[in-house]
């Protein structure tokens, strides 16, 4: 017996699929959706049987909308800058539990597209919604939620493949991408898998160090054991990979930091994608302020190393990256230290 539907392999996928989106005998309760940029940004706060909450987020642009998934409640790995870090691991979630916050993201954007005329114009076409034809469904999942996907592998990766699934979900592998926090060896197993999604690694350091102080895990998997496995995965798919910076002011945003970063990285089929920090109270952390920001992205640039700047979303609602903890940040910070 399953209040899965997606487990229920007698009936159709699509029939499951649809039962999953339209009814509610799922395993996820929904307790509260907050909205930020004017509706376009959504976040959603679930409650799983045991108890536990885990927050998905669905961001809606011109050309696409991203579901934003959790794959664990809390995370083990510890990373100070982070909001889900603070609470631990509460849970791993199921591929059932994954899924369904991916089902939820495109049934929130179908309300979205019969509301229609409450969206705001997309600047830049001024007489078309910002739901664009191409947005109409969702485009994106990136397991960046709360968790460590690779933590949590096989029920993770049993998610992507039903996202995948023709017969189902039918997102191109593409539009799937992982973030993990540097397990070398989900990295070695990922470069394995026959499913070219994409990679992106959270590095936020080019010195041991530092990296240690800000992501405990270095410590198990320093830099050059990293570096060593994501350019085995670069040489085995012929795939580029994405690394995440996030800048906090005064720690890992100085010029010369970004110049090691950039000798780290050359030669390597891979972009850096620049997150600024969103704020976690109770850190003595700081954001780092915009002219380090573009420096930073500067020294890169001059050095040959493609990079962007992560545009915010949702940042008003706390469901930005690393803000997730399952209530407000300052109530989740008390939960976590009471
Ligand atoms: N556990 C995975 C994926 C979830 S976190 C990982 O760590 O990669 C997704 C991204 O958000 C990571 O790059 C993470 O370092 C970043 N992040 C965490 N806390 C953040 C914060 N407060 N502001 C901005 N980015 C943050
Ligand atoms: Fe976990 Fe990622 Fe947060 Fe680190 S940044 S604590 S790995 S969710």
């Amino acid at each position: 017996m399953t209040t899965d539907m997606l487990k229920m392999t007698d009936l159709p996928l699509e029939l499951r699929e649809r039962l999953a989106a339209e009814t509610r005998i799922g395993t996820l309760q929904q307790m509260r959706i907050q909205t930020a940029d004017e509706g376009l940004t959504r976040k959603a706060l679930f409650q799983l049987p045991s108890g536990e909450v885990v927050e998905s987020v669905l961001m809606v642009y011109p050309d696409r909308a991203t579901a934003c998934v959790s794959t664990q409640a809390g995370c083990a790995m510890g990373c100070v800058f982070c909001a889900t870090g603070r609470l631990g691991l509460l849970q791993n979630l199921t591929p059932g539990q994954i899924v369904e916050q991916a089902l939820w993201a495109a049934r929130e954007l179908k309300g979205l597209r019969t509301e229609g005329q409450g969206l705001r114009r997309s600047p830049h076409e001024k007489n078309h919604s910002v739901l664009g034809p191409q947005s109409s469904s969702l485009t994106n999942v990136v397991f960046m939620g709360m968790g460590e996907p690779f933590a949590n592998y096989d029920r993770w990766w049993q998610s992507v493949e039903r996202l995948h699934d023709p017969r189902g979900f039918n997102l191109g592998a593409r539009g799937l991408t992982v973030s993990t926090v540097g397990l070398v060896p989900g990295i070695r197993r990922l470069a394995g898998e026959a499913l070219p999604i994409n990679l992106a690694i959270s590095l936020h350091s080019p010195d041991d160090a530092l990296r240690s102080e800000m992501m405990p895990i270095n410590r198990r998997y320093p830099i050059a054991a990293l570096l060593d496995a994501t350019r085995d995965y670069i040489a085995q798919t012929r795939r580029r990979v994405s690394f995440e910076y996030v800048l906090l002011q005064g720690k890992n945003d100085r010029p010369e930091q970004a110049i090691a970063l950039a000798d780290l990285l050359q030669g390597m089929l891979c972009h850096v994608n620049l997150i600024p920090w969103n704020p976690v109270p109770g850190t003595p952390l700081g954001r780092s302020d915009r002219a380090r920001v573009l420096r930073f992205q500067q020294e890169l640039v001059d050095r040959g190393i493609a990079c962007t700047v992560r545009v915010e979303r949702g940042m008003s609602i706390a469901a930005a990256c690393g803000q997730l903890a399952g209530a407000t940040a300052g109530e989740a910070i008390s939960l976590a230290t009471a």
